[in-house]
């Protein structure tokens, strides 16, 4: 996974049609944007729709299998998630307004992110999730998760709630990774802080 995303900046190729596109770059633990609660997208209009095709192009050249508003700074609640990380483009799932419906059962895995690079521990979480959201049409849908999916939406959604998987884990726990975190800021090895 990298660390450091070098924005591209816009670029505007081929057809004047054509919608110029940037990498944003990824904000990191432990700024504030992280830890604020996003408001609901009211109307979804172009900003929006930049918003989420720079997301998506952000967390496909990040890698990563999803990535909240805030992550590159909006605190907006929109979420894209895509477990193919642009392979399979069926697979991509954009959320606005998401919003978890019901959970069900139990499981604890490795879990990352792109605001804690390098940083993974076991995290637990429900099993199966079933989510509301709308799309970029203004439609609503529902997903029905189970495992990583489940995992990857709760994971977003948390983001939007201004909660990272660090929230997620006992208080030791959290104080350990915390710890490792000052440290690595303190040697000016924790990338993207201060950028
Ligand atoms: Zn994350």
């Amino acid at each position: 996974m990298e660390d450091v995303l070098v924005p591209r900046g816009p670029m505007i190729l081929g057809k004047p049609s054509k919608r110029p596109m940037a990498l944003r770059p990824i904000v990191k633990y432990p700024e504030l944007v992280l830890s604020t609660r996003s408001e609901a997208v009211s109307a979804i209009d172009a900003e929006i729709r930049r918003l989420v095709a720079d997301m998506v192009e952000t967390m496909h050249a990040a890698p990563g299998v999803g990535l909240a508003a805030n992550q590159v700074g909006i605190t907006r609640r929109v979420a894209v998630v895509d477990l193919s990380v642009g392979k399979d483009p069926s697979a991509l799932v954009v959320l606005i307004n998401p919003r978890v419906t019901s959970t069900q059962g139990h499981q604890v895995d490795e879990e990352g992110c792109l605001s804690l690079p390098g940083i993974t521990e076991m995290v637990p979480r429900p099993l199966r999730a079933e989510v509301e959201a709308t799309n970029l049409d203004g439609k609503t849908f529902q997903v029905r998760a189970e495992g990583l999916m489940a995992r990857a939406l709760l994971h977003e959604i948390d983001h939007l709630d201004g909660l990272l998987f660090l929230d997620r884990l006992s208080p030791l726990k959290r104080r350990l990774v915390r710890k490792k975190i000052q440290k690595l800021i303190r040697a000016g090895e924790w990338t993207g802080v201060g950028a």
